[in-house]
């Protein structure tokens, strides 16, 4: 049985065929051009709690080498950034601070729980009563990613997860559903 799309590919290859497109046609939707542009560019905050941010500097570095994937522009402010990896424990005296910044990151933003303190207080879940037992207490989280401490090979890992979420994002759809709201 042929797929569905078939008929469809073949009127293309016809049209390619007979030139009718020229030799500068792009066929896409714009949500897929948008998202691929966006998660092709991924900036992440300069931003790190704890040992967990040893390794997700290791990211950066030549053996693991982050911007193979578009995210190794590490930005100084939120308010140029995508994506916040909380990298470490967070504090109960620190989680208004990470609140804050991720409130002053601009939409669309995407929040990375990178390692097990992050994620549920890890070594501190039981006695550590300064520690928050999970940062989606405080902001919401796309991607967690698992460890103590996750090395470099799982921080891309939990990278890639969030350029397939982009992938199948549609910020059209969302911008006219708010729009008849
Ligand atoms: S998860 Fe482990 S490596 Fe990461 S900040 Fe906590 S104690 Fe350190």
């Amino acid at each position: 049985m042929s797929h569905p799309t078939q008929p469809f590919l073949q009127k293309e290859k016809r049209f390619i065929e007979e030139g009718r497109y020229g030799d500068n046609v792009i066929i896409t939707s714009i949500d897929a051009l948008l998202n691929w542009g966006r998660l092709s560019s991924v900036w992440p905050m300069t931003f790190g709690l704890a040992c967990c941010a040893i390794e997700m500097m290791a990211v950066s570095a030549s053996k693991y080498d982050i911007d193979r994937f578009g995210a190794g522009v590490f930005r100084p402010s939120p308010r140029q950034s995508d994506l916040m990896i909380v990298a470490g424990t967070v504090t109960i005296k620190m989680a208004q601070r990470v609140k804050t910044l991720y409130d002053q990151m601009p939409e669309p933003k995407y929040v990375m729980s990178m390692g097990s303190c992050a994620t549920c207080g890890g070594p501190y879940w039981k006695h550590g009563y300064h520690v928050l037992k999970g940062v989606d207490k405080i902001v919401p989280v796309d991607i967690y990613v698992q460890g103590c401490p996750p090395r470099p090979e799982a921080l891309l890992d939990g990278l890639l997860k969030l350029q397939e979420k982009i992938r199948r994002e549609s910020h059209i759809k969302r911008k006219l559903t708010e729009a008849v709201r």
